[in-house]
């Protein structure tokens, strides 16, 4: 049983062939670049022999239709015509499920309407989206297809953790809330640390930190988010790569005030010259470190302020949840960085959170454990698979019909 899995941007596709008896990935890649003169494609596939084998091409790709259908001949010509053919059905990622999409769906016309009506709170993210969508229901008209959505794992947070504080007919007028994002992210890794335990999830109190170029925390009671760091837009919470993360409401008309930039112009640079960016001038963590081990000040600060942040979401998830089982690390960072996550959790000890150094210094792409061995909190390293979860869930909601 084999799934498209498609996650659309602007000007990009994102796509995997996830083949769903073994897990394996027939093929992975990205069209970039799209309705410029040369959109780029990387395609890599599993070959007979187990091994990948990877290709790199250019040519002009109008739009999302032609991206598709230059990405269904590539994968036709290094033998996946069957596989595409035999589709159970097609995952699409979609960023906003609004209050309506509480799981994922089967996309009718209906579902493609409301996607559309949710535009004005993800301006960028639900358009490239719902392209993506039609290309694909128009190419592959005989295939289901699901919207997955980046907001519904934390639909179930109750209302005093997703409201603001401010007039309550914000929400009721303009849907004013704290949605939350990385969904699948959060609830992949949940569920891989209730299989680790081999417990229940519904036992499990856990907080995960999706630690990437953007960055989330959630507190995860029984496989259910009841709180997440981010909020209407995914600007909220955490420090990001350039992403600001929790300021003060005021600080935009302050500045606003100061400098004469326009609203447009200072949420550009709160949501792409800020975070660590804003700081240090880098946004890719892996030169933030090593220009922090050459004693650069500013990368040293901008780490300070991206752990001592994360220590703080730590601490509040810690007293939400009322004690936790375990803390999970994912995403780029998470994953990769030992440093951040032993920084994160240092002074946690009253908590019942220890990092072992050695454990943690042990890279590995497997699920592992990394607190002490005395520690009564576990800490995991969970890679996350945004990808396999989509296709997971296309498969439950096709089968159930939902
Ligand atoms: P993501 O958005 O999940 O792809 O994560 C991207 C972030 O992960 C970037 O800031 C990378 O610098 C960071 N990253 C990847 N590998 C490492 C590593 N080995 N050590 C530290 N950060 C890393």
């Amino acid at each position: 049983m084999n799934i498209l899995v498609i996650n659309s941007g602007s000007s990009s596709i994102k796509y995997q062939i996830v083949n769903m008896s073994s897990n394996n990935v027939l093929a992975s890649g990205v069209i970039e670049r799209i309705g410029e003169p040369q959109s780029s494609l990387k395609h890599k596939w599993l070959k007979a022999d187990g091994s990948y084998e990877e290709i790199s091409l250019t040519r002009e790709v109008a739009d999302h239709r032609e991206g598709l259908q230059w990405i269904t001949k590539v994968a036709d010509d290094t033998g996946l015509t069957q596989q595409l053919k035999g589709l159970f059905g097609i995952g699409h990622r979609v960023v906003h499920g609004g209050e309506v999409f509480q799981e994922p769906v089967i996309i009718n016309d209906k579902v493609i309407d409301a996607i559309r009506k949710m535009i004005p709170l993800a301006p960028l993210h639900n358009p490239a989206n719902l392209v993506a969508i039609e290309a694909a229901l128009a190419d592959y008209p005989e295939v289901p297809q699901v919207a997955v959505f980046d907001t519904a794992f934390h639909q179930e947070m109750p209302p005093y953790a997703f409201h603001y504080a401010v007039p309550y007919e914000l929400y009721k007028n303009y849907h004013v809330r704290r949605y939350g994002f990385h969904g699948t992210s959060h609830q992949f890794v949940s569920k891989q640390a209730a299989a680790y335990f081999g417990r229940p999830l519904k036992e499990l109190n856990l907080i995960t930190l999706h630690l990437g170029n953007g960055a989330s925390a959630s507190a995860v009671r029984g496989g259910k988010s009841i709180d997440t760091s981010m909020g209407l837009t995914p600007l909220e919470g955490l420090i990001m790569g350039t992403r600001c993360g929790d300021i003060d409401p005021s600080l935009p008309f302050y500045i606003a005030q100061r400098s004469g930039l326009s609203f447009n112009e200072i949420d550009c640079m709160l949501n792409k010259q800020s975070g660590l960016k804003g700081i240090c001038g880098a946004n890719d963590m892996r030169e933030i470190i090593s220009r922090a081990d050459g004693n650069d000040a500013l990368a040293l600060l901008s780490l300070d302020m991206f752990c001592y942040r994360i220590k703080k979401y730590i601490g509040a998830y810690y007293a939400v949840l009322g004690g936790i089982d375990a803390v999970i690390f994912t995403g780029g960072i998470g994953e990769n960085s030992a440093v951040i996550r032993s920084r994160s959790c240092e002074g946690l000890q009253r908590l019942g959170i220890s990092i072992d150094a050695e454990k943690n210094n042990s890279p590995s792409k497997e699920v592992r454990e990394i607190n002490q061995n005395a520690a009564p909190v576990k800490a995991l390293v969970i890679p996350t698979n945004e990808e396999l979860e989509i296709a997971v869930q296309t498969v439950e909601t096709i089968s159930a019909g939902k």
